[in-house]
């Protein structure tokens, strides 16, 4: 592969390992707020929540509250905020997600290749980023990148990142690395390569439709430079 490439990256599971506890706290106090639902943390988890935006996940627990689509349209921007918010105060009450412990090193060695990095991921950009930063990788991602904040389908994240990227990249110089099914699918949808990483709840079967599907990041590293 040439080192002409753009590597977008998934954070939970992926960059990240361990249960985003702040975050889903955060996500389920903010649907309180502004709608007026009894959410707790485990909606989130009974809905199969890998792989899916933040906005895709407020949608389907708010419609098991009864919400219904124009409401939750229209309080949307306003919980993006709270939720955000929010999670800053959350952050210290639960144990963080920690990197990978090849996290920093792979990132690294694709900046130095020449790769451009960032992340591409179903989190609300600010939640994003203050979980990646308080791992210790924020210095790897500048300011590009797609969020859930930015769309409700994870494809369309896609877009864009490409877009915010420091220059135009074609379809097959853009990698999508992440852990689940719906990664595969957004990136497939979207036209682009993609490197799965049993580092999350997916097995190789499970990914099967992935370009690569490899043990780790260290293994994705040497997939996207050979
Ligand atoms: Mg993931």
């Amino acid at each position: 592969m040439s080192r002409d490439v753009l590597v977008l990256f998934d954070i939970d599971g992926t960059l990240l390992h361990g249960r985003p506890e702040a975050h889903t706290h955060a996500m389920v106090a903010a649907m309180a707020q502004v709608w007026g639902v009894p959410a707790v943390p485990d909606d989130i988890w009974d809905i199969d929540p890998a792989g899916r935006t933040d906005r895709e996940i407020a949608r389907m627990v708010l419609r098991a509250h009864g919400v219904d689509d124009r409401a939750i349209d229209q309080g949307t921007p306003e919980w993006i905020d709270l939720a955000s918010a929010l999670h800053e105060s959350e952050a210290p009450l639960h144990a963080a997600p920690v990197a990978a412990a090849d996290a920093d090193a792979v990132t690294g060695r694709l900046a130095d290749e020449g790769a451009e990095v960032a992340l591409l991921t179903g989190n609300l950009q600010p939640i994003g980023r203050a979980k990646v930063g308080a791992a210790g990788l924020g210095h790897r991602f500048g300011p590009g990148g797609g969020f859930g904040s930015d769309a409700e389908v994870r494809a369309d994240l896609v877009h864009v990142a490409r877009r915010r990227a420091a220059r135009a990249y074609s379809d097959t110089e853009v990698v999508v690395v992440g852990d689940t099914p719906r990664d595969v699918v957004a990136a497939r949808t979207a036209g682009v390569r993609v490197v799965a990483v049993t580092t999350g709840a997916f097995g190789p079967d499970a990914l099967a439709d992935a370009d690569a599907v490899v043990a780790d990041l260290t293994a994705a590293t040497h997939v996207l430079l050979a």
